[in-house]
Protein backbone atom coordinates (compact mmCIF):
# COMPACT_ATOMS: atom_id res chain seq x y z
CA UNK A 1 0.00 0.00 0.00
CA UNK A 2 1.57 3.47 -1.02
CA UNK A 3 -0.64 5.20 1.65
CA UNK A 4 -0.71 4.94 5.54
CA UNK A 5 -3.46 3.47 7.10
CA UNK A 6 -5.80 6.30 7.95
CA UNK A 7 -5.32 7.87 4.14
CA UNK A 8 -6.32 4.51 3.18
CA UNK A 9 -9.39 4.58 5.59
CA UNK A 10 -10.47 7.96 4.36
CA UNK A 11 -10.29 7.07 0.71
CA UNK A 12 -12.63 4.09 1.50
CA UNK A 13 -15.17 6.52 2.60
CA UNK A 14 -14.69 9.05 0.25
CA UNK A 15 -15.18 5.92 -2.88
CA UNK A 16 -18.22 4.56 -1.08
CA UNK A 17 -20.18 8.14 -0.46
CA UNK A 18 -19.51 9.31 -4.15
CA UNK A 19 -20.97 6.31 -5.49
CA UNK A 20 -23.62 5.73 -3.13
CA UNK A 21 -24.29 9.90 -3.51
CA UNK A 22 -23.99 10.62 0.05
CA UNK A 23 -23.93 14.40 0.46
CA UNK A 24 -20.17 15.90 -0.30
CA UNK A 25 -21.03 17.80 3.07
CA UNK A 26 -21.03 14.62 5.24
CA UNK A 27 -18.47 12.90 3.35
CA UNK A 28 -16.31 16.02 4.03
CA UNK A 29 -17.41 16.24 7.70
CA UNK A 30 -16.03 12.37 7.98
CA UNK A 31 -12.81 13.48 6.88
CA UNK A 32 -11.44 15.40 9.76
CA UNK A 33 -11.18 13.65 13.45
CA UNK A 34 -12.28 16.32 16.12
CA UNK A 35 -9.81 15.71 18.44
CA UNK A 36 -6.17 13.68 18.76
CA UNK A 37 -4.38 14.07 22.30
CA UNK A 38 -0.58 12.55 22.66
CA UNK A 39 0.67 12.55 25.64
CA UNK A 40 3.77 10.97 26.88
CA UNK A 41 3.34 8.36 29.84
CA UNK A 42 6.01 8.30 32.40
CA UNK A 43 6.37 4.79 33.94
CA UNK A 44 8.19 3.90 36.87
CA UNK A 45 10.31 0.76 36.30
CA UNK A 46 10.93 -2.39 38.40
CA UNK A 47 14.44 -1.34 38.28
CA UNK A 48 13.55 1.84 39.83
CA UNK A 49 14.11 4.04 36.03
CA UNK A 50 11.45 5.96 34.63
CA UNK A 51 10.14 5.10 31.27
CA UNK A 52 8.31 7.33 28.67
CA UNK A 53 5.64 5.65 26.62
CA UNK A 54 3.21 7.48 24.02
CA UNK A 55 0.05 7.05 23.81
CA UNK A 56 -2.99 8.86 21.86
CA UNK A 57 -6.35 8.64 22.49
CA UNK A 58 -8.71 10.37 19.40
CA UNK A 59 -11.69 11.08 18.97
CA UNK A 60 -13.08 10.98 15.76
CA UNK A 61 -16.90 12.07 15.51
CA UNK A 62 -19.54 12.20 17.74
CA UNK A 63 -22.56 13.72 15.62
CA UNK A 64 -24.56 10.29 16.92
CA UNK A 65 -23.02 10.36 20.82
CA UNK A 66 -20.09 10.28 22.72
CA UNK A 67 -16.73 8.68 21.55
CA UNK A 68 -16.45 5.22 21.86
CA UNK A 69 -13.40 2.84 21.28
CA UNK A 70 -10.53 0.35 22.58
CA UNK A 71 -6.80 1.04 23.70
CA UNK A 72 -4.31 -0.88 21.95
CA UNK A 73 -1.22 -1.66 23.17
CA UNK A 74 1.24 -3.01 20.36
CA UNK A 75 4.83 -1.72 19.48
CA UNK A 76 3.29 -0.45 16.03
CA UNK A 77 0.62 2.10 17.25
CA UNK A 78 1.04 5.06 15.47
CA UNK A 79 -1.17 8.51 15.10
CA UNK A 80 -2.26 7.04 11.95
CA UNK A 81 -3.54 3.95 13.48
CA UNK A 82 -5.47 5.04 16.22
CA UNK A 83 -7.23 8.04 13.87
CA UNK A 84 -8.26 4.75 11.20
CA UNK A 85 -9.72 2.68 14.03
CA UNK A 86 -11.58 5.54 15.46
CA UNK A 87 -13.02 6.40 11.73
CA UNK A 88 -13.65 2.89 11.67
CA UNK A 89 -15.53 2.95 14.72
CA UNK A 90 -17.88 5.95 13.60
CA UNK A 91 -18.86 3.99 11.19
CA UNK A 92 -19.40 0.90 12.89
CA UNK A 93 -21.46 2.08 15.63
CA UNK A 94 -23.54 3.99 12.63
CA UNK A 95 -24.22 0.32 11.41
CA UNK A 96 -25.04 -1.30 14.44
CA UNK A 97 -27.76 1.50 15.52
CA UNK A 98 -26.04 2.64 18.91
CA UNK A 99 -25.96 6.22 20.36
CA UNK A 100 -22.27 6.79 19.96
CA UNK A 101 -19.72 8.72 17.79
CA UNK A 102 -16.28 6.50 17.37
CA UNK A 103 -13.09 6.75 19.00
CA UNK A 104 -9.81 5.45 19.78
CA UNK A 105 -6.66 5.04 21.85
CA UNK A 106 -2.96 3.23 21.97
CA UNK A 107 0.08 3.34 23.18
CA UNK A 108 3.13 2.41 21.39
CA UNK A 109 4.35 -0.81 23.87
CA UNK A 110 4.87 -4.68 23.36
CA UNK A 111 3.47 -5.02 27.31
CA UNK A 112 5.00 -8.53 26.95
CA UNK A 113 8.11 -6.98 28.07
CA UNK A 114 6.48 -5.29 30.48
CA UNK A 115 5.95 -7.07 34.49
CA UNK A 116 2.63 -7.35 35.64
CA UNK A 117 2.82 -3.97 38.22
CA UNK A 118 5.13 -2.14 35.22
CA UNK A 119 1.15 -2.82 33.03
CA UNK A 120 -0.33 -1.49 36.24
CA UNK A 121 1.58 1.74 36.40
CA UNK A 122 1.31 2.33 32.61
CA UNK A 123 -2.58 1.81 32.43
CA UNK A 124 -2.83 4.67 35.27
CA UNK A 125 -0.24 6.65 33.45
CA UNK A 126 -2.59 6.54 30.67
CA UNK A 127 -5.68 7.84 32.63
CA UNK A 128 -3.42 10.54 33.86
CA UNK A 129 -2.84 11.63 30.75
CA UNK A 130 -6.46 11.81 29.23
CA UNK A 131 -8.72 11.92 32.40
CA UNK A 132 -9.96 15.64 30.96
CA UNK A 133 -10.16 14.13 27.48
CA UNK A 134 -12.18 11.10 28.51
CA UNK A 135 -15.61 10.74 30.12
CA UNK A 136 -18.94 8.97 30.64
CA UNK A 137 -20.64 11.57 29.00
CA UNK A 138 -18.08 12.66 26.22
CA UNK A 139 -15.79 9.33 25.04
CA UNK A 140 -15.76 6.21 26.62
CA UNK A 141 -13.08 3.49 25.80
CA UNK A 142 -12.73 -0.36 25.98
CA UNK A 143 -10.40 -3.32 25.72
CA UNK A 144 -8.73 -3.86 22.13
CA UNK A 145 -5.47 -5.92 21.40
CA UNK A 146 -3.55 -6.68 24.13
CA UNK A 147 -6.03 -4.96 26.57
CA UNK A 148 -8.21 -6.91 28.50
CA UNK A 149 -10.78 -6.64 31.45
CA UNK A 150 -8.17 -6.36 33.91
CA UNK A 151 -6.43 -3.59 32.71
CA UNK A 152 -9.93 -1.70 32.17
CA UNK A 153 -10.49 -1.91 35.72
CA UNK A 154 -7.01 -0.39 36.77
CA UNK A 155 -8.17 2.65 34.53
CA UNK A 156 -11.35 2.92 35.69
CA UNK A 157 -9.83 2.86 39.25
CA UNK A 158 -7.49 5.62 38.29
CA UNK A 159 -10.23 7.77 36.95
CA UNK A 160 -12.49 7.54 39.99
CA UNK A 161 -9.29 8.34 42.28
CA UNK A 162 -8.60 11.33 40.10
CA UNK A 163 -12.40 12.87 39.73
CA UNK A 164 -13.55 11.42 43.50
CA UNK A 165 -16.62 10.07 42.60
CA UNK A 166 -17.71 6.73 41.40
CA UNK A 167 -18.18 6.79 37.30
CA UNK A 168 -17.98 2.78 36.33
CA UNK A 169 -19.45 4.55 32.98
CA UNK A 170 -16.18 5.49 32.13
CA UNK A 171 -14.80 2.57 30.59
CA UNK A 172 -16.37 -0.62 29.74
CA UNK A 173 -15.23 -4.08 29.33
CA UNK A 174 -14.27 -4.16 32.95
CA UNK A 175 -14.45 -7.12 35.28
CA UNK A 176 -18.08 -7.98 36.10
CA UNK A 177 -17.13 -7.28 39.96
CA UNK A 178 -16.25 -3.81 38.99
CA UNK A 179 -19.53 -3.01 36.70
CA UNK A 180 -18.76 -5.37 33.88
CA UNK A 181 -21.44 -6.81 31.54
CA UNK A 182 -21.90 -10.31 31.47
CA UNK A 183 -21.41 -11.46 27.93
CA UNK A 184 -18.74 -8.58 27.21
CA UNK A 185 -15.66 -11.40 27.21
CA UNK A 186 -17.13 -13.45 24.62
CA UNK A 187 -18.72 -10.58 22.57
CA UNK A 188 -16.72 -9.86 19.44
CA UNK A 189 -16.86 -13.47 18.96
CA UNK A 190 -20.38 -13.82 19.73
CA UNK A 191 -21.06 -10.84 17.39
CA UNK A 192 -19.45 -12.28 13.98
CA UNK A 193 -20.76 -15.84 15.02
CA UNK A 194 -24.36 -14.46 14.46
CA UNK A 195 -23.26 -12.58 11.16
CA UNK A 196 -22.24 -16.38 9.96
CA UNK A 197 -25.32 -18.10 10.90
CA UNK A 198 -27.51 -14.78 9.05
CA UNK A 199 -25.06 -15.69 6.07
CA UNK A 200 -25.42 -19.79 6.23
CA UNK A 201 -29.73 -18.99 6.10
CA UNK A 202 -28.97 -16.71 3.10
CA UNK A 203 -26.55 -19.14 1.20
CA UNK A 204 -27.53 -22.16 2.04
CA UNK A 205 -24.13 -23.26 4.03
CA UNK A 206 -24.30 -26.66 6.26
CA UNK A 207 -21.84 -26.34 8.88
CA UNK A 208 -20.59 -30.16 8.71
CA UNK A 209 -19.32 -29.56 5.15
CA UNK A 210 -18.16 -26.08 5.78
CA UNK A 211 -14.51 -25.14 6.97
CA UNK A 212 -12.90 -22.31 8.96
CA UNK A 213 -9.20 -20.66 9.08
CA UNK A 214 -8.75 -18.17 11.79
CA UNK A 215 -5.78 -15.82 11.90
CA UNK A 216 -5.45 -14.96 15.56
CA UNK A 217 -6.44 -16.69 18.29
CA UNK A 218 -6.91 -13.36 21.12
CA UNK A 219 -10.27 -12.49 22.29
CA UNK A 220 -11.99 -11.93 18.99
CA UNK A 221 -10.99 -15.03 16.92
CA UNK A 222 -10.88 -17.58 19.64
CA UNK A 223 -14.65 -16.88 20.82
CA UNK A 224 -15.75 -17.21 16.72
CA UNK A 225 -13.95 -19.89 15.92
CA UNK A 226 -15.36 -22.31 19.50
CA UNK A 227 -19.42 -20.73 18.80
CA UNK A 228 -18.90 -22.03 15.24
CA UNK A 229 -17.61 -25.39 16.62
CA UNK A 230 -19.73 -25.58 18.41
CA UNK A 231 -22.66 -25.02 15.85
CA UNK A 232 -20.59 -28.25 13.92
CA UNK A 233 -18.80 -25.81 11.96
CA UNK A 234 -15.14 -27.51 11.04
CA UNK A 235 -11.90 -25.72 12.48
CA UNK A 236 -8.95 -26.49 10.17
CA UNK A 237 -6.44 -23.85 10.39
CA UNK A 238 -6.00 -21.59 13.85
CA UNK A 239 -2.61 -19.58 14.27
CA UNK A 240 -1.30 -16.33 16.41
CA UNK A 241 1.99 -13.94 16.47
CA UNK A 242 4.09 -16.64 16.22
CA UNK A 243 2.38 -19.13 12.96
CA UNK A 244 0.01 -21.49 12.42
CA UNK A 245 -1.30 -24.85 12.57
CA UNK A 246 -3.60 -26.82 9.72
CA UNK A 247 -5.70 -30.14 9.68
CA UNK A 248 -7.87 -31.68 6.97
CA UNK A 249 -9.68 -33.24 9.92
CA UNK A 250 -10.13 -30.04 12.13
CA UNK A 251 -9.47 -29.37 15.53
CA UNK A 252 -10.80 -29.09 19.05
CA UNK A 253 -10.53 -25.41 19.56
CA UNK A 254 -10.86 -25.85 23.51
CA UNK A 255 -8.12 -28.14 23.71
CA UNK A 256 -5.64 -25.43 22.08
CA UNK A 257 -7.29 -22.73 23.65
CA UNK A 258 -6.36 -24.84 26.99
CA UNK A 259 -2.83 -25.13 25.77
CA UNK A 260 -2.05 -21.58 24.39
CA UNK A 261 -3.34 -20.44 28.28
CA UNK A 262 -0.35 -22.58 29.53
CA UNK A 263 2.08 -22.02 26.99
CA UNK A 264 1.36 -18.93 25.36
CA UNK A 265 1.72 -20.84 21.90
CA UNK A 266 -1.01 -22.00 19.72
CA UNK A 267 0.05 -26.11 19.36
CA UNK A 268 -2.24 -28.69 18.06
CA UNK A 269 -3.35 -30.36 20.86
CA UNK A 270 -6.19 -32.45 21.47
CA UNK A 271 -6.80 -32.68 25.59
CA UNK A 272 -8.82 -34.69 27.86
CA UNK A 273 -9.02 -32.50 31.35
CA UNK A 274 -5.55 -31.53 32.03
CA UNK A 275 -3.84 -34.09 29.51
CA UNK A 276 -3.22 -32.76 26.26
CA UNK A 277 -1.54 -35.05 23.03
CA UNK A 278 -0.17 -33.31 19.66
CA UNK A 279 -2.84 -34.70 17.16
CA UNK A 280 -1.49 -34.67 13.45
CA UNK A 281 -0.97 -31.13 11.51
CA UNK A 282 0.87 -28.78 9.31
CA UNK A 283 2.42 -26.23 10.75
CA UNK A 284 1.78 -22.66 8.55
CA UNK A 285 2.87 -19.31 8.28
CA UNK A 286 0.15 -16.71 8.75
CA UNK A 287 0.44 -15.53 5.37
CA UNK A 288 -0.17 -19.09 3.99
CA UNK A 289 -2.83 -19.46 6.49
CA UNK A 290 -4.57 -16.45 4.44
CA UNK A 291 -4.36 -18.53 1.01
CA UNK A 292 -5.72 -21.80 2.22
CA UNK A 293 -8.58 -23.40 0.39
CA UNK A 294 -11.11 -23.10 3.05
CA UNK A 295 -14.82 -21.89 2.98
CA UNK A 296 -14.71 -19.22 5.74
CA UNK A 297 -11.81 -16.98 6.49
CA UNK A 298 -11.30 -15.05 9.66
CA UNK A 299 -8.64 -12.66 10.13
CA UNK A 300 -8.75 -11.45 13.64
CA UNK A 301 -5.56 -10.45 14.19
CA UNK A 302 -4.31 -7.12 12.62
CA UNK A 303 -4.93 -4.65 9.97
CA UNK A 304 -3.74 -4.75 6.66
CA UNK A 305 -2.57 -8.25 6.09
CA UNK A 306 -5.15 -8.75 2.78
CA UNK A 307 -3.75 -6.27 0.30
CA UNK A 308 -3.56 -6.00 -3.91
CA UNK A 309 -0.42 -8.33 -3.65
CA UNK A 310 -1.92 -11.48 -2.28
CA UNK A 311 -5.44 -10.86 -2.65
CA UNK A 312 -5.54 -12.84 -6.15
CA UNK A 313 -4.25 -16.22 -4.01
CA UNK A 314 -6.98 -15.29 -1.64
CA UNK A 315 -9.49 -19.00 -1.78
CA UNK A 316 -11.90 -18.63 1.10
CA UNK A 317 -15.48 -18.23 -0.71
CA UNK A 318 -16.84 -15.98 2.78
CA UNK A 319 -14.15 -13.83 4.62
CA UNK A 320 -15.26 -12.40 7.78
CA UNK A 321 -13.66 -9.91 9.43
CA UNK A 322 -13.07 -9.94 13.03
CA UNK A 323 -10.30 -8.30 13.22
CA UNK A 324 -10.19 -4.09 12.15
CA UNK A 325 -9.42 -3.45 8.46
CA UNK A 326 -7.59 -7.17 7.47
CA UNK A 327 -8.15 -5.74 3.85
CA UNK A 328 -6.84 -2.79 2.33
CA UNK A 329 -9.14 -0.60 0.10
CA UNK A 330 -6.46 -1.33 -3.14
CA UNK A 331 -7.53 -5.03 -2.84
CA UNK A 332 -11.37 -4.35 -2.20
CA UNK A 333 -11.98 -4.67 -6.01
CA UNK A 334 -10.00 -8.12 -6.47
CA UNK A 335 -11.44 -9.51 -3.63
CA UNK A 336 -14.93 -8.41 -5.35
CA UNK A 337 -13.78 -9.94 -8.66
CA UNK A 338 -13.46 -13.05 -7.33
CA UNK A 339 -16.67 -13.01 -6.20
CA UNK A 340 -15.85 -13.38 -2.59
CA UNK A 341 -18.51 -12.30 -0.20
CA UNK A 342 -16.52 -10.31 3.08
CA UNK A 343 -18.88 -9.64 6.10
CA UNK A 344 -16.83 -6.33 6.62
CA UNK A 345 -15.46 -5.35 10.04
CA UNK A 346 -18.07 -2.41 10.78
CA UNK A 347 -20.41 -5.09 10.91
CA UNK A 348 -18.51 -8.51 12.07
CA UNK A 349 -17.33 -7.20 15.01
CA UNK A 350 -19.63 -4.62 16.12
CA UNK A 351 -20.65 -7.25 18.57
CA UNK A 352 -18.32 -5.81 21.31
CA UNK A 353 -19.12 -2.25 20.99
CA UNK A 354 -22.37 -3.60 21.16
CA UNK A 355 -21.94 -5.20 24.49
CA UNK A 356 -20.06 -2.60 25.75
CA UNK A 357 -22.74 -0.27 25.08
CA UNK A 358 -25.02 -2.68 26.97
CA UNK A 359 -22.32 -2.40 29.83
CA UNK A 360 -22.67 1.18 29.59
CA UNK A 361 -26.15 1.91 29.89
CA UNK A 362 -25.97 -0.43 32.78
CA UNK A 363 -23.82 1.42 34.60
CA UNK A 364 -25.88 4.42 34.04
CA UNK A 365 -28.96 3.10 35.28
CA UNK A 366 -28.08 1.01 37.83
CA UNK A 367 -28.83 -2.45 36.30
CA UNK A 368 -27.18 -5.75 35.76
CA UNK A 369 -28.76 -7.76 33.31
CA UNK A 370 -28.54 -11.40 33.05
CA UNK A 371 -26.28 -13.47 30.48
CA UNK A 372 -29.52 -14.37 28.74
CA UNK A 373 -30.60 -10.88 28.53
CA UNK A 374 -27.40 -9.65 27.37
CA UNK A 375 -27.70 -12.34 25.02
CA UNK A 376 -30.85 -11.75 24.00
CA UNK A 377 -30.49 -8.08 22.98
CA UNK A 378 -27.47 -8.90 21.08
CA UNK A 379 -28.58 -10.97 18.56
CA UNK A 380 -31.66 -9.03 18.31
CA UNK A 381 -28.93 -6.30 17.10
CA UNK A 382 -26.71 -8.33 15.04
CA UNK A 383 -29.77 -9.85 13.42
CA UNK A 384 -31.06 -6.49 12.23
CA UNK A 385 -28.05 -4.86 11.65
CA UNK A 386 -27.18 -7.84 9.42
CA UNK A 387 -30.48 -7.81 7.35
CA UNK A 388 -30.14 -3.75 7.01
CA UNK A 389 -26.85 -4.00 5.36
CA UNK A 390 -27.87 -7.41 3.02
CA UNK A 391 -31.57 -5.86 2.38
CA UNK A 392 -28.93 -3.11 0.69
CA UNK A 393 -26.77 -5.36 -1.08
CA UNK A 394 -29.52 -6.96 -2.46
CA UNK A 395 -31.31 -3.70 -3.85
CA UNK A 396 -28.48 -1.50 -4.61
CA UNK A 397 -26.76 -4.70 -6.11
CA UNK A 398 -23.00 -3.51 -3.94
CA UNK A 399 -20.70 -5.59 -1.74
CA UNK A 400 -21.68 -5.87 1.95
CA UNK A 401 -18.72 -3.24 3.17
CA UNK A 402 -20.27 -1.11 0.48
CA UNK A 403 -23.82 -1.27 1.62
CA UNK A 404 -22.35 -1.32 5.23
CA UNK A 405 -20.53 2.00 4.92
CA UNK A 406 -23.23 3.41 3.25
CA UNK A 407 -26.22 2.73 6.06
CA UNK A 408 -23.46 4.38 8.42
CA UNK A 409 -22.71 7.53 6.39
CA UNK A 410 -26.97 7.56 5.85
CA UNK A 411 -27.63 7.97 9.40
CA UNK A 412 -24.80 9.63 10.34
CA UNK A 413 -25.85 12.23 7.47
CA UNK A 414 -29.51 12.10 8.93
CA UNK A 415 -27.81 13.57 12.14
CA UNK A 416 -25.55 16.16 10.43
CA UNK A 417 -28.84 17.28 8.64
CA UNK A 418 -30.69 18.09 11.38
CA UNK A 419 -28.55 20.83 12.66
CA UNK A 420 -29.19 22.23 9.26
CA UNK A 421 -27.04 21.67 5.79
CA UNK A 422 -26.11 24.29 3.30
CA UNK A 423 -29.52 23.69 1.06
CA UNK A 424 -31.20 24.42 4.63
CA UNK A 425 -30.04 27.62 5.33
CA UNK A 426 -29.93 29.05 1.80
CA UNK A 427 -33.77 27.88 1.07
P1 LIG B 1 -6.12 -10.01 21.46
O1 LIG B 1 -4.98 -9.25 21.99
O2 LIG B 1 -7.03 -10.70 22.41
O3 LIG B 1 -5.61 -11.11 20.40
C1 LIG B 1 -4.83 -10.80 19.31
C2 LIG B 1 -4.40 -12.11 18.67
O4 LIG B 1 -3.73 -11.83 17.44
C3 LIG B 1 -3.42 -12.91 19.52
O5 LIG B 1 -3.70 -14.29 19.39
C4 LIG B 1 -2.06 -12.60 18.88
O6 LIG B 1 -1.12 -13.62 19.07
C5 LIG B 1 -2.48 -12.51 17.43
N1 LIG B 1 -1.55 -11.74 16.60
C6 LIG B 1 -0.88 -10.61 16.90
N2 LIG B 1 -0.09 -10.25 15.86
C7 LIG B 1 -0.30 -11.18 14.89
C8 LIG B 1 0.24 -11.39 13.60
N3 LIG B 1 1.11 -10.53 13.10
N4 LIG B 1 -0.20 -12.46 12.89
C9 LIG B 1 -1.10 -13.33 13.42
N5 LIG B 1 -1.62 -13.19 14.65
C10 LIG B 1 -1.22 -12.14 15.37
O7 LIG B 1 -6.90 -8.99 20.51
P2 LIG B 1 -8.44 -8.97 20.10
O8 LIG B 1 -9.15 -8.15 21.07
O9 LIG B 1 -8.89 -10.34 19.77
O10 LIG B 1 -8.34 -8.11 18.75
C11 LIG B 1 -8.04 -8.71 17.51
C12 LIG B 1 -8.65 -7.85 16.42
O11 LIG B 1 -10.05 -7.72 16.67
C13 LIG B 1 -8.09 -6.42 16.34
O12 LIG B 1 -8.08 -6.01 15.01
C14 LIG B 1 -9.12 -5.64 17.12
O13 LIG B 1 -9.13 -4.27 16.76
C15 LIG B 1 -10.37 -6.34 16.71
N6 LIG B 1 -11.50 -6.12 17.61
C16 LIG B 1 -11.44 -6.48 18.91
C17 LIG B 1 -12.55 -6.22 19.73
C18 LIG B 1 -12.60 -6.63 21.16
O14 LIG B 1 -13.65 -6.45 21.79
N7 LIG B 1 -11.58 -7.20 21.72
C19 LIG B 1 -13.68 -5.59 19.20
C20 LIG B 1 -13.69 -5.26 17.85
C21 LIG B 1 -12.59 -5.53 17.07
Amino acid sequence: MSTDVFSDALNRVKQIGESADVSPEIIEGLMHPKATMTASLPVRMDDGSTKHFTGYRCQYNNVLGPTKGGIRYHPDVSLEEVQALALWMTIKCAVVGLPYGGGKGGVIVDPKHLSPMELERLSRSYVRAMADFIGPQTDIPAPDVYTNARIMGWMADEYEAIKRVKAPGVITGKPVRLGGSLGRDDATGRGAYLCVLELAKKKGLNPAETTVAVQGFGNGGYHAVRLLQDAGYKVVAISDSQGGIYSDNGFDVNSIYQEKQRSRRVRAVYCEHSVCELVDHKSISNEELLELDVDILIPAALEGVITAKNAANIKAKYIVEVANGPIESDADPIIDEKGIVVIPDVLANAGGVTVSYFEWAQNRAGYAWTLEEVHQRLEHIMQKSFADVWELTESENRSMRDAAYTVAMRRIGQGIEAHGTRDYFNS
